[in-house]
């Protein structure tokens, strides 16, 4: 596997892939990486093929940091991360510098209107503008044929599929399944910082989510008694919900009347970490 922490030296890696016209696939990610991200670069080899190259992307992008504060203490782990790409199967890490991806003059930004404002779109003001320009930024410069993103992220995973049709960006969007602890927990880079008490709390929200589920599967509709059930688990000590909300899973507009398909979406705060989960009925 090799490694270019510049633009130039990605182009220069896979120029004998584009001039032979081999499958790129790509993973972007923020690092720090986890099984999640595991999962989802082997389904990038596996979708490569032995002749495709696989590039996994590292970059913590600040733009989309609403908080200083979160932006500085997310974890940083390359010498890690580029052990789990190899093992993984990608041929290729790009790690760019925070001036090559971000040019002291850059004033341009892409923005989708739609699937980007409610649930995290409505309490992270710009988090998906920093998203939507760094993914299209880097789909510009990988020029995949095809790109994986998470569950675990859904609205993100909807809204890029949005962004790739609106711009005609010639990629596709595969999805891959949420990656989680044996307690449910949606692995997360966020919840290395958590305690063991704090790790604790935070396999409630996926507890939350699976009994309002079983609520649905047992006959209730009502979208305020699913959520109130699942609200009376989350009223703990230590834990904040910042928002959970049933939405239908193709315009993530609240759902009226449970159906099968919507999604269950939560972000929560615990220990000062933001954490988000979601589960389809
Ligand atoms: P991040 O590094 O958190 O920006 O995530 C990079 C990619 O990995 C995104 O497409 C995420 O949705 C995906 N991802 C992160 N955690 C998980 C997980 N637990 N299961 C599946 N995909 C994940």
């Amino acid at each position: 596997m090799r490694i270019a922490r510049a633009i130039r030296l990605l182009d220069r890696a896979l120029a004998p892939a584009r001039r032979a016209g081999r499958r790129v696939v790509f993973v972007p990610t923020m690092g720090a990486l986890h099984e999640g991200h595991a999962s989802l670069i082997r389904l990038a080899r596996r979708r490569a093929g032995a002749r495709g190259v696989v590039v996994v992307s590292v970059f913590v992008n600040a733009p989309q940091f609403n908080q200083r504060s979160d932006f500085t203490k997310y974890p940083r782990t390359l010498a890690a991360d580029s052990v789990l790409c190899r093992r993984a199967g990608a041929d290729l890490l790009f790690a760019p510098s925070a001036t090559d991806m971000y040019p002291p003059s850059h004033s341009t930004w892409v923005s989708e209107e739609a699937l980007s404002l409610p649930l995290c779109g409505a309490r992270r003001p710009g988090h998906f503008r920093g998203v939507c320009t760094v993914v299209l930024k880097l789909f510009n410069l990988v020029r995949p044929t095809e790109a994986i993103f998470g569950l675990k992220d859904f609205q993100q995973a909807a809204l890029l599929q949005r962004m790739t049709r609106d711009l005609n960006v010639p990629v596709r969007i595969v999805c891959a399944p949420v990656v989680r602890e044996a307690d449910g927990l949606a692995m997360s880079s966020r919840n290395r910082r958590l305690t063991p008490r704090g790790r604790r709390l935070a396999a409630l929200l996926n507890g939350a989510l699976a009994f309002a589920r079983w609520r649905f599967l047992r006959g209730e509709r009502r979208p305020s008694r699913l959520l109130a059930d699942a609200r009376r688990l989350l009223r703990v000590p230590g834990l904040r919900v910042e928002y959970l909300d049933l939405v239908r899973s193709s315009t993530l507009r609240p759902s009226p009347r449970a159906t099968r398909g919507d999604t269950l979406a939560l972000a929560a705060w615990v220990e000062g970490v933001r954490l988000i989960d979601n589960l389809r009925l």
